[in-house]
């Protein structure tokens, strides 16, 4: 194919973005109204399946097996996977190109509270150029980019040498379950997650680790209370020991975190004590989240942990003849890195260059996201997408300004990494 015919094939591809930017927005709208939270995530998945095989990808949809539990770096939810599928869907190629994975993940986290917002989590209210709800921007953005983008080659008739495929995936938010089973289902070339990453892309993450830590104390009644042991009393210096870790895994630093504030986290999110304001607490636990850099065995961090606990248990008379419980769930995976080298994350900046006239900017984080697992099986991946805020948090919101840019970035990419063929 001829540069004019390719040059010819990405014009007409931005002007239908430009033409059907209010579609874009409204698949968006689709599935946010659709609440995707861990365990509900079906009735989005059934719009994203439909609306692949609608674009005449051949679309299967699957619930995760058990024997996932088996590989390593897979995470336990507590939630069974019946009726809760992973969706992949492919747009055959013509031969001879490249093949690319979009990946997005259709989990969202919990809106509560809900009473912190001034907009319906789940409306999907446009005010301006921004839209509002849970997932509007992390990332059904990425998920509707990744419908839409599919459904106008297709309008258009384009030619792809090789194949596109498109995995909408659950459980990212606490294990990554979804990911790990589909990257081992399909294989390409390269991979791209399009997480809202605001225009940058990001090459590292993280790997994150949850845990709880169970501290058990003696139920006593109230008007004698010093009777009783508090559990919630007793995990103030447990709490103070993770605070301690959490500043002295700062010290270390890792080459590509260098210059990021703080990039190792430790946060405790949860905890749950006592059940009664007149009962002394016989029973509290902690359910925390830590990272830690790519290269460190899961199996040395839930070490350090351990015996972050089990030393500070022994300042305490009651904790170290009843030592706190340390159990994990969730996350129990490794962060990953993409070389800035790697011929798709070349062609994806020559792409954003392109559309918006400056050099893409590498990003790395610290938290963790679903690349990882292409880049376990050796397909290149990192994430690029849309721009927002509040992720996590009430009022989470996606410029709708940013879609069409997105798109435009993501389409160029396509055609130049799949390669067109003469009609
Ligand atoms: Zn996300």
């Amino acid at each position: 194919m001829s540069m004019d015919a390719r040059d010819e094939t990405i014009r007409r591809i931005e002007t239908a973005i430009d033409e059907r930017r209010d579609e874009l927005i409204e698949i968006v709208a689709d599935l946010v109204r659709r609440p995707s939270e861990l365990g509900h995530e079906a009735a989005a998945q059934a719009f994203v399946h439909g609306h692949l095989a609608g674009s005449g990808l051949a679309t299967e949809s699957w619930d995760l097996d058990d024997a996932i539990h088996d590989l390593p770096e897979s995470g336990r939810s507590g939630v069974p996977f019946a009726g809760r599928p992973n969706v992949s869907a492919r747009r055959a190629g013509r031969g001879g190109g490249r093949s690319l994975i979009l990946n997005g993940h259709i989990d969202v986290v919990s809106p509560e509270p809900v009473a912190a917002w001034t907009h319906d989590p789940w409306g999907a209210t446009v005010v301006g150029d921004l839209m509002y709800g849970r997932g509007a921007f992390d990332m059904k953005s990425g998920v509707a980019l990744n419908l839409f983008l599919p459904r106008l080659l297709r309008d258009l008739d384009v030619p792809l040498a090789g194949d596109l495929i498109v995995h909408s995936v659950i459980e990212e938010e606490c294990t990554g379950n979804g990911a790990l089973t589909a990257s081992r289902r399909d294989r390409a070339d390269a991979a791209l997650v399009t997480e809202p990453e605001g225009g940058q892309f990001t090459h590292a993450h993280l790997g994150v680790l949850w845990f709880r830590v169970a501290i058990t104390g003696r139920s006593w009644h109230a008007m004698q209370a010093w009777r009783g042991v508090n559990a919630i009393t007793k995990a103030v210096p447990i709490i103070q020991a993770l605070e301690r870790l959490d500043a002295k895994l700062n010290e270390e630093s890792h080459p590509v975190w260098a210059g990021i504030e703080h990039p190792i986290n430790l946060n405790i999110g949860v905890i749950h004590g006592g059940d009664w304001p007149s009962t002394v607490p016989g029973a509290c636990e902690l359910h925390c989240r830590l990272s830690f850099y790519p290269g460190q065995p899961i199996g040395d961090v839930r070490a350090l942990i351990e015996r972050t606990i089990h030393e500070a248990a022994q300042g305490d008379a009651w904790l170290r003849d009843n030592p706190p419980v340390v159990s994990y769930d969730g996350f129990q995976t490794s962060g990953s890195v993409v070389d800035l080298e790697e011929p798709s994350v070349r062609l994806l900046g020559e792409h954003h260059r392109r559309v918006t006239g400056r050099a893409m900017r590498p990003r790395v984080g610290t938290a963790v996201n679903d690349m990882r697992y292409y880049n376990f099986v050796g397909v290149p991946s990192g994430c690029y997408g849309a721009t927002g805020g509040n992720g996590h948090a009430a009022d989470e919101w996606l410029d709708l300004t940013s879609l069409a840019p997105t798109a435009k970035v993501l389409a160029g990419f396509i055609v130049d990494w799949c390669g067109l063929v003469d009609e």
